[in-house]
């Protein structure tokens, strides 16, 4: 399996470090054979390249099994006139990444102040309230006058019906109950179309139970009883916000794995963004993209089935669980532990087992 491994900003090229050690362990443990290329985006890449990512690695990543890509200060970037173009839309638009995928659950070494929970979010990746990508040419965002702005929200039903089909074909394998989250009582035509497109996918899955909620109701339903839900299907704003606060209350926002997949390709990527307080200090939670990186191989051996791949994932989810109760983690899950040894006592950890 060939890897395309692009660090990002803030503390992704910790992160990715750590991510990388245990990506390596697990491969010499499972006789994988992944080969990394690395490369760079953002910041590092503006300076050097004059651009935040640069075409060549979209050939890279086509020709890759799958991306790590590390969390970039999108921030930073609001001219793409000037080379600052958002690495995570260049990827998610130009390879068709539909689904992001962001699974949550709490941990039994990990107390928080909420009932167990196992949930997924699957977040439609492509259109919404997304103005760097909602549009065939130019952007979804427009300045009227200097007083007047308006955002478009595109939602078509064929974007609908895949994300919900991603999100039924999960829930199969799972709790078999998919909750769908829109905001139709105000946003009727839009949020219509999307529950619409959605209910005809779900009559192909007569076993999977579905029901529905709206957003902000969600939230305090997610609060409430998290243990009611098992995947979670939704537009692409809801879906960013939403997970968000599951990835924060299974314990940090630094246990928040995610992929983004399509038909052909997919990319792992933190769920958090570069949380430039915190960069440089060796503190950040490696175990976002470590997550992400089981949940890619996972995807990768059930494409090429090859169950390998399977097994090297699920043993990094059980490394990780058994971190997390024997405390061996950063200060944020609360351990003492830095990011680099956080990844190379998982690395010890698969080696051993
Ligand atoms: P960006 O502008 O790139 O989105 P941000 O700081 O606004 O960065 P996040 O990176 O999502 O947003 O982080 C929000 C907060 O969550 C950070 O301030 C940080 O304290 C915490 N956080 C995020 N990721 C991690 C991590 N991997 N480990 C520990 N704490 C984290």
């Amino acid at each position: 399996m060939r890897l395309l491994v692009l660090p990002g900003d803030g503390i992704g090229p910790e992160i990715t470090a750590a991510t990388v050690t245990v990506l390596e362990a697990v491969s010499r443990r499972f006789e994988l054979g992944l080969v990394l290329d690395h490369d760079v985006v953002g910041h590092a890449s503006l300076k050097v390249h004059g651009a935040t990512v640069r075409p060549e690695l979209l050939d890279m990543a086509r020709a890759s099994d799958g991306v790590v890509l590390g969390p970039t200060a999108t921030f930073d970037f609001k001219d793409e006139a000037k080379g600052e173009i958002n690495p995570s839309m260049f990827f998610r638009k130009n390879l068709d990444l539909f689904a992001n995928i962001r699974p949550s659950r709490t941990y039994p070494g990990l107390p928080t102040r909420f009932n167990p929970f196992d949930l997924v979010v699957v977040r439609e990746n492509t259109e919404g309230f997304y103005a760097d990508r909602n549009m065939a040419q130019g952007n979804g965002e427009i300045l009227v006058t200097d007083d007047v702005s308006i955002a478009l929200r595109r939602i078509t039903r064929q974007c609908c019906a895949r994300i919900a089909r991603a999100g039924f074909e999960l829930a199969a394998r799972r709790g078999k109950h998919v909750t769908l989250v829109h905001k139709a009582n105000v946003l009727k035509i839009t949020d219509g179309m999307f529950l619409e497109e959605c209910r005809k996918v779900a009559a192909e899955f007569p076993d999977v139970k579905v029901d529905d909620l709206i957003v902000d109701a969600m939230m305090a339903h997610a609060i409430r009883a998290p243990e009611r839900f098992d995947v979670i299907v939704t537009t692409n704003m809801f879906g960013d916000i939403l997970s968000d606060l599951t990835a924060e209350m299974s314990g940090s926002l630094g246990l928040g794995g995610s992929i983004n997949a399509g038909t052909d390709h997919a990319m792992a990527q933190a769920s958090h963004g570069s949380a430039p307080d915190i960069a440089g200090r060796d503190i950040a939670n490696p175990f976002s993209l470590i997550l992400s990186c089981a949940l890619l191989l996972d995807w990768h051996g059930r494409r090429k089935g090859l169950p390998v791949f399977e097994a090297a994932a699920n043993a990094i989810d059980t490394a990780v669980e058994q971190a997390l109760a024997t405390g061996e983690v950063t200060p944020d899950v609360g351990g003492k532990l830095g990011t680099r040894t956080t990844g190379e006592a998982l690395a010890a950890r698969l080696l051993a087992a």
